[in-house]
């Protein structure tokens, strides 16, 4: 043993060499500030040098003669053994453990982190094995600290290389994402990008990695991810490119703005709605001007005529006076009911339900018996009875109810076969609602403002107010549906059209 480690240090033996050559080598092994150790074939330590001694907490020499598994901590020691017979019989240059976690364990029970190199070297024609350790203690005690602020990071972090394959992902970026553990390591990040954009992005890469800065990404374009799930969402994304070594690394920083964009979402629905609110507050107050004054100002004429009759004793003309300025009353009285139902159609408070169609209109159909036959207009129904659809009811009727009348009230009285058809049907999550009559139908020079406050077309002997079809293209509106029509002398044909959720209404 003695004669070993003075091989190993360096120190003469019976065969010595030069004096400065032994000095070379004694300084070579003990005085490098490298922890070193040299082991036999058999595995016994033969010789340490201070620094190894310092690092593993031994007194000088203990070590030697000592198996090399007492510097590995138990759980991996058996395994270590495997390795070591392994590795004895095909020696070669190896570094362990630069991308593994290598431990090693103190006299004091104390496990460190370390990365080992190890060089076969023959002393007197017998193999042995010089290993070089490093601790590596303190840089992997900083790595896990790097690692922890950005797994701590709120915006999801994923590095990849110039291939585009993630080498690092945070926690955050697991759960955008989808992933659990592991899953993004590895990855390509095309698996992270909806289809449509893989082969944009392809050459966007290729492009950025030519001359790589800093730089975000989505601010003016929409961008989208892709999860495990297969869902997407709106994203943005920070690009910092990293030197690792003389490789270059791309850490991106990325945002879910779904949250955020369904604030501007609402954000610019609302304006819409105020601009739409405002534009019709001005026709509004426009046709308030003409339409509700008109009637104030023949009233007025028709009192001060009254009043004139009275004081002549003309009573026959003063009581036809009185009987048409009750009209205007009730005219007046019927257009600010209108005008109260056009503004609860703004307030109503948007219960949805689902609602089976064919009952529904059954119900309508019931209420407006009345009016049908007052008519002699004929009521057909098509509607499939299992059809529902979910909706705010009391929109629905204003929209149905209201279509129905009109087609009841401007029939065609020189017709025999007056009648007024529902038709519903569901198609590419859609519900038609259909109202056809064959009534007078609507000029063609009037369709433009058919949907218009107040505007009233013909037939004005009709009861009526000029406010229903606002009414009704405003609660389609609401429902988040679309209306169109058809009309000529023939007859005039409403479409609405809504969007068809399922959900099975209450029994
Ligand atoms: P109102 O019926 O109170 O006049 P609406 O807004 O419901 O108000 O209708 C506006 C005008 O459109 C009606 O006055 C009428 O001239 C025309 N109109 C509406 N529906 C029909 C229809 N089915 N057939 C013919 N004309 C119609």
């Amino acid at each position: 043993m003695e004669e070993r480690r003075a091989a190993a240090s360096g120190a003469p033996t019976g065969d010595q060499p030069g004096r400065a050559g032994a000095l070379g080598a004694a300084l070579s092994l003990t005085a490098v500030p490298i922890p070193l150790l040299l082991v036999d074939g058999a595995g016994t330590i033969v010789f340490t040098n201070p620094s190894l001694d310092e690092l593993f907490g031994y007194d000088s020499g203990v070590l030697e003669g000592c198996p090399v598994e007492v510097l590995i901590p138990p759980d991996v020691a058996g395994s270590h053994r495997e390795l070591r017979d392994a590795y004895a019989e095909v020696p070669y240059e190896r570094t362990m453990g630069a991308n593994r976690d290598v431990r090693g364990i103190t006299r004091q029970g104390e496990e460190i982190s370390v990365e080992i190199a190890l060089k076969p070297v023959e002393i007197d024609g017998v193999a042995h094995v010089l290993g070089s350790v490093i601790d590596i203690g303190v840089l992997r005690a900083e790595q896990e600290k790097t690692r922890l602020a950005i797994d701590a990071s709120a915006s999801a972090m994923i590095m990849f290389d110039a291939e585009g394959v993630v080498v690092l992902a945070n926690r955050q970026a697991l759960v955008t994402f989808g992933y659990t553990d592991d899953g993004l390591i590895g990855r390509p990040l095309d698996d992270l990008l909806p289809e449509r954009y893989r082969r944009r992005h392809g050459v966007f890469r290729a492009g950025y990695m030519t001359e790589p800065t800093q730089r975000s990404m989505g601010g003016a374009r929409e961008l989208y991810g892709l999860r495990s799930d297969g869902s997407e969402f709106p994203l943005e994304i920070g690009l910092t490119p990293i030197d690792d070594q003389g490789k270059t690394l791309i850490m991106a920083t990325i945002i879910d703005i779904t949250q955020r964009k369904a604030s501007e979402d609402e954000i610019r629905r609302q304006n819409a709605d105020l601009v739409r609110l405002n534009d019709e507050l001005g026709q509004f107050a426009y046709s308030a001007s003409h339409d509700l004054k008109a009637p104030l100002v023949t009233l007025d004429g028709l009192l001060a005529c009254l009043h004139d009759d009275l004081a002549t004793g003309d009573i026959a003309n003063a009581a036809d006076l009185t009987a048409r300025a009750q009209e205007l009353t009730q005219r007046l009285s019927s257009l600010i009911e209108g005008v109260l139902g056009f503004a609860r159609t703004e307030h109503a408070d948007d219960t949805t339900c689902a609602v089976r169609v064919g009952e529904f209109v059954d119900t309508l159909r019931a209420d407006l018996d009345a009016e049908l036959s007052a008519n002699d207009v004929r009521f057909e129904q098509h509607i499939d009875p299992s059809l529902s659809v979910v909706v705010d009811p009391h929109r629905l009727r204003q929209v149905v109810e209201n279509l129905i009348s009109n087609g009841i009230k401007y029939c065609d009285r020189r017709r025999d076969d007056r009648f007024v058809a529902v038709r519903a049907s569901a198609a590419d999550g859609l519900v038609d609602l259909v109202v056809r009559d064959n009534g007078i139908g609507i000029p063609a020079d009037a369709h433009p403002q058919v949907f218009t406050m107040f505007r009233r077309f013909a037939n004005h002997d009709e009861p009526g107010t000029g406010l229903g079809l606002a009414m009704v293209k405003r609660a389609v509106d609401q429902l988040g549906g679309s209306i169109c029509f058809e009309s000529t002398t023939e007859g005039t044909t409403f479409v609405v059209r809504l969007p068809h959720e399922s959900m099975e209404p209450a029994p």
